[in-house]
């Protein structure tokens, strides 16, 4: 056994944790520990849900084409330039994969999500964190922190769990900032949630080093379908479909992938109530004398006076039967990251947060 070594890296890994949805003794959960969409899917994919599963025999198409070309057609692009996965995730490790190995580098931001440096990990690269300035991604932080080594740069934009955001100048000083053979990841897991916003797209259309990835997982209430995709210009496509498995994605999730992206509607209107009821939920808060940066998510970082507050909330919310999520992992001790339910979701966030603030005084 003891000849058993697993390659570089590998054993660097924390074991990823994901937000909790159960607590002991309590039935009335609301869970808001992982960003998901508080309606669940819309109701095309649902139905496209109940229509599948007819041919559970055949093996899929490999090459996506309806879904990537559905894509398109919703977002103004082109089609050769889309790749699908198993989430966002997925795409993100085709990067690594493709683009980083030992003696590499990936950097990642202070706060970034977590999955960065466990897929640097991974391939064997080095992940290497930089500051943020009061939450927010520093452009210029990341390109002093660029070397020859570096290969990937990956930012979420907006950000998790901080849920702000750095303007397209911005991103676009940083990409043309990167040494040459280094890529920019764009992950744009929350661009629905930002009105107009194209995740980056126009960057691809323009440069040869920036990829922008997006899900089904947040704000189409995909979470548990598990597809996500990435754009990017056709050279990197090229080399990311070498290392995709042929079969990564069931029929399933494409027709009902295929169905959730047509339904704008659904999408505008889940984009409206979150922004409704997050600037609500925000207010709420601040009246409690619990700010929170303005948030382009379906999120909200509560900052608390100390990690000890922190914690004791989060222990009361428990205990009401409400799952938040604690950050400390992501360097963010003395906050706690809500999701943004709906409107009684929300109220009873309010109500709950109101009796412990209550309780402490
Ligand atoms: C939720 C999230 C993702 C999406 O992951 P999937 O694999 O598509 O479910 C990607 N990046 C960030 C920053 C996220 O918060």
């Amino acid at each position: 056994m003891s000849k058993l070594e697993p390659q570089p890296g590998i054993m660097e890994i924390a074991l990823y944790q994901s937000g909790a949805s159960s607590i002991d003794g309590v039935s009335d959960i609301l869970k808001l520990s992982s960003n998901e969409n508080p309606y669940g899917a819309g109701d095309a994919a649902k139905e496209a849900f109940r229509k599948a599963g007819q041919n559970l025999h055949r093996y899929p198409g490999t090459d996506h084409a309806k879904l990537r070309n559905a894509i398109a057609e919703v977002h103004g692009l082109n089609a050769a330039q889309i790749i699908c996965g198993v989430g966002s995730d997925e795409v993100l490790q085709f990067v690594t994969q493709c683009f980083a190995g030992p003696g590499d580098e990936v950097i990642y931001t202070e706060h970034g999500f977590s999955m960065y440096p466990i897929l640097a990990h991974a391939c064997g690269a080095t992940p290497i964190k930089v500051p943020e300035r009061e939450r927010v991604v520093d452009v210029d932080a990341i390109l002093n922190a660029c070397t020859a080594r570096t290969k990937i740069v990956f930012i979420a934009n907006p950000a998790n769990p901080t849920g702000t955001m750095i303007g397209g100048n911005e991103v676009a000083r940083l990409a043309d900032g990167l040494p040459e053979g280094a890529i920019l990841v764009h992950d744009g897991a929350y661009a629905e949630f930002v009105e107009g916003f194209d995740g980056g797209a126009a960057l691809v259309e323009s440069r040869e080093n920036v990829i922008v990835t997006r899900t089904f997982s947040k704000i189409y209430g995909l979470g548990g379908l598990r597809v996500g995709w990435g754009y990017a210009p056709q050279a990197i496509i090229d080399v990311l479909n070498r290392v995709r498995q042929p079969f990564n994605l069931s029929d399933m999730q494409l027709v009902v992938a295929e169905a959730a992206i047509r339904d704008t509607d659904y999408v505008a209107r889940c984009r409206a109530d979150n922004a409704r009821w997050r600037a609500w939920l925000a207010e709420a808060l601040a009246e409690l004398g619990i700010p929170s940066d303005t948030s382009c998510t379906n999120f909200i970082l509560a900052r608390f006076a100390s990690e000890a507050e922190a914690h004791a909330c989060d222990d009361h919310l428990k205990a009401q039967g409400i799952i938040v999520r604690r950050v400390g992992g992501y360097g963010l001790p003395h906050c706690l990251r809500i999701t943004v339910g709906d409107e009684s979701g929300c109220r009873r966030v309010a109500h709950a947060v109101k009796s412990f603030k209550e309780q402490a005084a």
